[in-house]
């Protein structure tokens, strides 16, 4: 009997080795959390072509929009801990864990980190009839106009949502809030002149910007953008101290066997060094974290921090959600 425990048991450790030998085996889906053609999946999209190429599977794209990203990280979080189910996610990783009183999965427990893959600028952009020129006209326009102007977001935890909440607070004025399950289809009410405001990543504005189907006031990083070099910061546009940085990053559920992690992330920081996605990265105005920060221990210590950071952010701004 203790023989055959200790053979069960020798197995047991054998399983995850011999499955990271052979891993992966079928096609991988990534998770990502808001809809088709935004700038979240635009992310995921150019990372996962580059890892099927690595791994030599086919790793697909899923997107499982709603609730502010929450939807598909509680996807995530009860997925099995195979390697075959990943998350790509942004900063909303971090702050809806303070944003929602509850949440459907533990943002530190539930999730395996596998790396940080790019930092991206905001830009505060409106529908482009809006009768403004700069930012500081927009803020007076919006103060005016509170009862009339929409403010479109990806729902309670969406980057869009969180730079919504700042402006607000900044300017001491509330919009209309309409909620999208991603900002794609967010952009396309922009464009079309459905929604007044919004502030979305430059990956998913930045070709709008220069096509003039919008307008651009600012950009929310502390330094301008080389791909938008004559837009000024919030900061130098008349929001001092105004700064949001968008991460995104990898995750697959907690479990996840140790080698097939490490797998993953060096197929992640292979993608963050391939010439086609740091050039499509450029032109979206922005870049790919360096090797270092592309690792599991680099984020878990980043969400950990950016959860600590934003916590006290939200809790003065005073939005909540169930
Ligand atoms: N950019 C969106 C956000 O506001 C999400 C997306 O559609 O990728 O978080």
């Amino acid at each position: 009997m203790r023989k055959l425990a200790a053979a069960l048991a020798a197995l047991s450790i054998c399983i995850p080795a011999a499955m990271a030998q052979e891993y992966p085996a079928r096609n991988i889906t990534v998770i990502v959390p808001f809809a088709a053609g935004g700038p979240t999946d635009t992310v995921a999209r150019l990372i996962a072509q580059s890892m099927t190429g690595t791994l030599k599977q086919t790793v697909l794209v899923e997107n499982v929009g709603g609730a502010g990203g929450t939807l598909g990280a509680a996807r995530v979080a009860k997925a099995p801990a195979d390697g075959y189910t990943l998350f790509l996610h942004h900063i909303g990783q971090a702050t809806s864990a303070t944003l929602y009183r509850k949440l459907p999965y533990d943002t530190i427990n539930d999730f395996a980190s596998i790396g940080l893959i790019t930092d991206v600028p905001m830009t505060i952009v409106t529908k482009k009839d809006l009768a403004v020129t700069d930012l500081k006209s927009l803020i007076s326009y919006i103060k005016t106009n509170k009862d009339k102007v929409s403010y479109a977001n990806a729902g309670v935890g969406a980057a869009s949502h969180l730079c919504g909440m700042l402006l607000m607070s900044a300017i001491q004025t509330e919009m209309t809030t309409v909620a999208y399950n991603g900002t794609a289809p967010a952009m396309r009410d922009l464009v079309g002149g459905q929604v007044d405001v919004m502030c979305d990543q430059t990956t998913n504005t930045t070709s709008q910007i220069k096509e003039k189907a919008i307008k651009a006031f600012a950009v929310t990083t502390k330094t301008r953008v080389a791909s938008l070099p004559d837009l000024p910061t919030a900061d130098e546009a008349g929001l001092p101290g105004f700064e949001v940085a968008v991460w995104h990053a990898m995750y697959a559920p907690k479990g996840t066997p140790k080698p097939v992690i490490d797998k993953l992330s060096a197929a992640l920081q292979v993608a963050l060094a391939d010439r086609t996605v740091m050039a499509r990265f450029a032109e979206l105005g922005t870049e790919p974290v360096s090797k270092e920060r592309a690792t599991p221990a680099a984020l878990d210590a980043h969400v950990k921090a950016e959860i600590a950071k934003w916590a006290p952010v939200i809790k003065a701004a005073g939005t909540y959600a169930d």
